[in-house]
C-alpha cells in the first residue's frame, strides 16, 4: 500500500491529540449544531485552548509557530469525522494569513492572538449577490474620508459569517477600476452600520454559519487596510492556491472516511442470503473507489509538498481542486447507493457527506473557473 511520507512523528502525535479533541468536543455536538446552523463559541474557545487554531501563525502573535502541515492535520481529522460545521481552517489558514502577510503590526497584535485563542472568529467576504466568479465585478465600496474608509455594500454566502468577529472584506476603493480598484479591509463585526443577515439554509454543511452581510456607512480606520490600496485582487490571487489546496485535503480525507463507513456497512448488511459486499458489483465499485481515493491522496500529498516548498502555482491548485472535488462527488454517490434507503437518511454520515461534498465544486472557485485557469495555460493563453 502507498505510505504517506509528508508527515513527521510530531505531526502524527498532534493528530492523536486532534482526533481525541474531535471525538470529545466536536462529534457529540455536531447534530445539535446542524439544527442550530452554527458551531458553539465554546467549541471555538476549546479549539483555541487545545492548539487547533492558527497553528502556523508565529508564537509572538499567539499561534503555535508550527508548519502548515499541522493545520492540515486539523483539517483531515475534522473531515474524517464528517464535521463540516467548524470553519477552523478558513479562520486559521485563510483569514489569519491575510492579516499575518499583509496587515500592519497593530492589526497583527490586536487580532491574531485572539484568533489563535478562539476568542475572535474570522471570515473572508468576497462574493456578492451579483458577483461571485467574477470577483472584479464586486460593487461594495470603501471610500476614503480623512483617516477612515466608509463602507457600503452587501456580501453573500460568507463562511463563518454568522459567528464572525472580524472579516477580511474585498471591496472597491476605486470603483472606476476593476482589479486595480480592489482592496482588502479588516472590518470588526461590532462596527456600527455592519449587520449580519440570516443564516443561509443550505443543502449540506448544515452546522456551518454561512451568512449574508450588510454594510451601511460602516466607518473603519484607514489603518485597517490589509496591504496596499488597489492590491486586493492580487493578494486574493496569491492566497487562492492555498485556499484551494485546503479543499483538496478535505476531499481526500472525506473520501477515505466514507469508504471505511461503506465497507463496514456492506460487510454487515445482508440481501438474498449474502452480504451486500459479496456481490461482485459491490466489490468492483469499491475497488474503483479505493483506487480513486489512493490517487487523490497521493496527488494531494504531492501538492501539499509542493506548497510547503513554495512551488504550487495557481494552475496546479486549480487542477487539484477540480479533480478532487469532482472525484469526491462521483465516488460518494456510488458509496451512498450501497447503503440503499439508509444512505438517503440524514442520520447516516454517508448522507451528510454526500450533501456536504457538493459545495466543493462551487465554493472557492467553481469547476468551470478551474477549467478556465487550467485551459488558459494549456493553450498558452491563446
Ligand atoms: C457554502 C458556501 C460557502 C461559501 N463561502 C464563501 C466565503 O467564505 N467567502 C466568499 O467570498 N464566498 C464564499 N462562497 C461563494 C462562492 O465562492 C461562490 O458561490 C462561487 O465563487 C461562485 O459564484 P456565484 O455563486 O456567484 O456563481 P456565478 O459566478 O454566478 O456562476 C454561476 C455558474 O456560471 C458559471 N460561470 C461563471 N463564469 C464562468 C465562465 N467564465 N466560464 C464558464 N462558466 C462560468 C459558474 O461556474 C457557475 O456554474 C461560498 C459559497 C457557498 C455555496
Amino acid at each position: 500500500m502507498f505510505k504517506r511520507t509528508i508527515y513527521s512523528e510530531d505531526h502524527e502525535m498532534f493528530r492523536d491529540q486532534v482526533r481525541r479533541f474531535v471525538e470529545a468536543e466536536i462529534t457529540p455536538h455536531h447534530a445539535t449544531w446542524e439544527k442550530e446552523g452554527r458551531v458553539s463559541r465554546e467549541a471555538w474557545r476549546k479549539a483555541g485552548e487545545n492548539g487547533l487554531l492558527c497553528a502556523a501563525i508565529p508564537e509572538e502573535f499567539g499561534g503555535a509557530g508550527a508548519d502548515f502541515l499541522f493545520s492540515m492535520v486539523v483539517m483531515e481529522e475534522l473531515a474524517r469525522a464528517g464535521a463540516m460545521g467548524p470553519g477552523f481552517s478558513l479562520h486559521s489558514d485563510i483569514v489569519a494569513p491575510y492579516i499575518f502577510h499583509y496587515g500592519t503590526e497593530e492589526l497583527k497584535r490586536e487580532w491574531l492572538p485572539k484568533m489563535a485563542a478562539g476568542e475572535a472568529i474570522g471570515a473572508i467576504a468576497m462574493t456578492e449577490p451579483a458577483a461571485g466568479s467574477d470577483v472584479q465585478g464586486i460593487k461594495t465600496t470603501a471610500i476614503r474620508d480623512g483617516d477612515d474608509y466608509i463602507i457600503n455594500g452587501q456580501k453573500v454566502f460568507i463562511t463563518n459569517g454568522g459567528n464572525c468577529d472580524i472579516l477580511i472584506l474585498a471591496c472597491k476603493t476605486d470603483p472606476s477600476q476593476g482589479a486595480k480598484g480592489t482592496s482588502l479591509i479588516l472590518v470588526p463585526a461590532d462596527t456600527p452600520g455592519f449587520r449580519k443577515g440570516k443564516l443561509l439554509e443550505k443543502v449540506g454543511w448544515k452546522a456551518q454559519d454561512t451568512a449574508e452581510l450588510f454594510f451601511e456607512d460602516v466607518r473603519v480606520p484607514a489603518g485597517n487596510l490589509i496591504g496596499a490600496e488597489g492590491r486586493g485582487f492580487y493578494q486574493l490571487m496569491e492566497q487562492l492556491p492555498q485556499e484551494r489546496l485546503l479543499q483538496c485535503v478535505r476531499a481526500a480525507a472525506a473520501l477515505e472516511a466514507a469508504l471505511d463507513w461503506t465497507v463496514e456497512h456492506v460487510t454487515e448488511r445482508k440481501a438474498f442470503g449474502k452480504t451486500i459486499g459479496d456481490f461482485q458489483n459491490t466489490r468492483f465499485k469499491l475497488a474503483e473507489i479505493k483506487s480513486q481515493a489512493v490517487l487523490m491522496r497521493v496527488f494531494t500529498d504531492r501538492c501539499l509538498e509542493m506548497h510547503v516548498a513554495g512551488e504550487l502555482d495557481a494552475v496546479d491548485a486549480a487542477m487539484a481542486k477540480m479533480v478532487t472535488s469532482e472525484t469526491l462527488c462521483r465516488c460518494l454517490d456510488d458509496l451512498l447507493q450501497m447503503f440503499g434507503g439508509y444512505g438517503y437518511m440524514w442520520e447516516y454520515p454517508i448522507a451528510r457527506a454526500w450533501a456536504d461534498a457538493r459545495v466543493g465544486r462551487i465554493a472557492g472557485g467553481t469547476g468551470e473557473i478551474m477549467r478556465e485557469i487550467i485551459g488558459r495555460q494549456v493553450t498558452g493563453g491563446r
